[in-house]
């Protein structure tokens, strides 16, 4: 009787081995983390985007489609991870290199979404890659629920780009955010379509959303990263515009000023060496030239206005 307690141990150690086969058999599917229960961010890092889906009881709600492959991909990786229906899908903004591939969702019978701004963007600069989202939302704040999940929709006003949408799980404590912060990394080349004090103004109120981590459409480290990045974004733009004009008081000319200015505090940032310059020209030339790129925030109706002027005289 004596061996009994081997004999337990042997199937205790065999049944822990067939659980873990059982775990590693049902492992998500390729680009695929799971940030929180039913949350997950989807990505293959050497394309460089990352997407989120989360599942609610009421179906599954995607956040970037991007392009059709990498839609495709999410699509697959979501159906090894459940088999409800993907109801809603969110653009974050109008450029092609996030807006596309919405047709792969409403070929199964999603709904694409898009801040307004964002789809008069994509119907007026059609790509063959990209669809004309199913709706579009107005306003500055929408809450859309799906079961016992909300999903906020924050327009900031003007940003990057047109109609930039961040979105928060409240629940969850999550966030979607794309353009607008790539943790460990200094600001995108040039700065393209980003009107820079808008911008800081944006970051700001990002900080005051609720939530503590998360899935940024950029990373050089995992897609998803704390909220203290938001800061840093706009501390580092802060930083170099306090540079620029001590070079300025210095009498440092236009011109060498971006080569000049060195940041040491940021210097662990990817792109350091490469960008850094040219994110100090975009800042300098805001400064120097005005706020830009800019839309009036009301339609201008200029015949309106005009025949009222006229009415007016009459
Ligand atoms: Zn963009």
């Amino acid at each position: 009787m004596q061996y009994k307690p081997y004999i337990k141990l042997f199937f205790g150690t065999l049944f822990s081995i067939i659980l873990s086969f059982q775990v590693s058999a049902s492992s998500l599917p390729e680009y695929t983390t799971e940030v929180a229960e039913n949350v997950y961010s989807y990505g293959n890092p050497n394309m460089g985007y990352f997407s989120m889906f989360v599942v609610t009881e009421k179906g599954v709600a995607v956040f970037e489609t991007v392009n059709t492959q990498h839609s495709q991909g999410m699509l697959a990786a979501i159906q090894k991870v459940t088999n409800k229906p993907i109801r809603k899908v969110f653009h974050s903004h109008n450029h092609w290199d996030h807006s596309s591939g919405g047709k792969v969702f409403q070929d199964v019978g999603a709904k694409t979404i898009a801040h307004h701004q964002a789809y008069e963007w994509m119907v007026n600069n059609p790509n063959p890659d990209m669809s004309i989202p199913s709706k579009f939302w107005k306003g500055t704040r929408k809450d859309i629920k799906m079961g016992d999940t909300t999903i906020e929709l924050h327009y900031l006003g003007m940003n990057h780009g047109l109609g930039m949408t961040v979105f928060v799980l409240p629940k969850k404590r999550i966030a979607y955010i794309a353009d607008l912060v790539t943790p460990n990394r200094v600001l995108f080349t040039i700065v393209p379509d980003f009107n820079i004090k808008p911008f800081v103004a944006s970051l700001k109120k990002i900080e005051s959303l609720d939530f503590d981590k998360a899935v940024y459409s950029h990373s050089h480290a995992s897609p998803f990263e704390a909220k203290s990045w938001v800061t840093t974004t706009h501390e580092f733009i802060s930083d170099i515009r306090s540079a620029i004009f001590a070079e300025f008081g210095k009498g440092t000319p236009f011109g060498q000023i971006p080569t000049v200015i060195d940041l040491p505090k940021y210097n662990g940032l990817a792109m350091y060496n490469e960008w850094l310059h040219m994110n100090v020209w975009r800042i300098m030339l805001d400064d120097v030239m005005g706020p830009f790129p800019w839309t009036p925030p009301h339609k201008f109706n200029a015949r309106k206005s005009h025949h009222k002027h006229e009415r007016h005289n009459d």
